[in-house]
């Protein structure tokens, strides 16, 4: 009885969409092959919640339904719209990065805080799999000098890839260290890996090794440059069907509240 379906080919308005990124990839991106996979990725990902979208509403709107499926059928378009303003979100920062308008809004974070704020985010997520979870610190504070909302985007990110690409009942271990003034995050898992190949062309921007996964290959890029903005750096370790690690270094803050004159540099520029 429930059966709802897309009807009919794409919405024309999805078609323009599509072309007019493809307008402004050949017009305003250099037409190298990396940016262009990189639009045709981003209205592909833009057009599948659309899609959605656009189905699910012409089909409450034609009545009929039972108060139980019209509320799946609102529930799915408040996800996909979620997920839209996400991908919009990620495009926009993206943007602003590259042509150095991001504005960082500087404080003193605590990784450890914010990792196991993380983990609580995560957790639903991470159960799902049954993928747990396993954090190793000191009992102490790592204390850095960030914008504590964009560090936890780019953790949320790793954390969420590591998720993503584990399989069932698996474990990721992070590990937070301090060591000649600096303070690395790890990211491990045991999930499907990287080959030695696709690894350099993640590193490299935007790629996704399938894209079956409903992602942008934008998060990492964000991420790296975030990190950077903080005068750190972000590395990436993987190995074919063995598993990732992900290791984000920034510079340690000694005493609460005083920024290293290197930040501090860093954050002017
Ligand atoms: P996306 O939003 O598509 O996930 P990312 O920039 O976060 O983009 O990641 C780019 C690509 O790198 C992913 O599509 C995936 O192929 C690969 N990747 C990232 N993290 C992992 C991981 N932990 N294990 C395996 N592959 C990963």
């Amino acid at each position: 009885k429930f059966d709802v379906r897309i009807r009919g080919n794409h919405p024309h308005e999805l078609g323009e969409l599509a072309a007019t990124l493809n307008y402004m990839a050949q017009e305003v991106v250099h037409t190298n092959q990396v940016k262009d996979d990189f639009i045709s990725s981003i209205s592909h990902e833009l057009r599948t919640p659309l899609t959605s979208i656009k189905g699910w509403s012409e089909t409450l709107n034609s009545g009929g339904y039972d108060p139980e499926e019209t509320k799946i059928g609102m529930q799915i378009i408040s996800k996909e719209t979620d997920r839209l303003i996400g991908l919009v979100e990620e495009i926009l920062d993206f943007s602003k990065l590259q042509s150095n308008e991001m504005k960082l809004v500087m404080g003193t974070v605590d990784l450890r805080e914010l990792l196991q704020e993380i983990m609580l985010n995560v957790w639903a997520k991470a159960e799902m799999k049954k993928i747990k979870l396993n954090l190793d610190a000191e009992e102490q504070p790592y204390l850095v000098h960030g914008d504590g909302n964009r560090l936890k985007q780019v953790f949320l990110n790793i954390v969420d890839n590591a998720i993503k690409f584990s399989s069932e009942n698996s474990y990721i271990f992070i590990s937070l260290r301090k060591a000649d003034q600096q303070i690395a995050v790890s990211v491990q898992d045991t999930g499907i890996g990287i080959s030695e190949e696709n690894l350099q062309k993640v590193r490299d921007r935007f790629f996704q090794v399938d894209h079956q996964n409903g992602g942008t290959g934008l998060g990492l890029t964000i991420s790296q440059q975030f990190v950077e903005r903080h005068g750190g750096e972000m590395l990436m370790d993987s190995v074919l069907g063995q598993g990732t690690t992900v290791t984000v270094k920034l510079p340690a803050l000694e005493e609460p509240g005083v920024p290293s004159d290197f930040v501090e540099a860093e954050t002017k520029a």
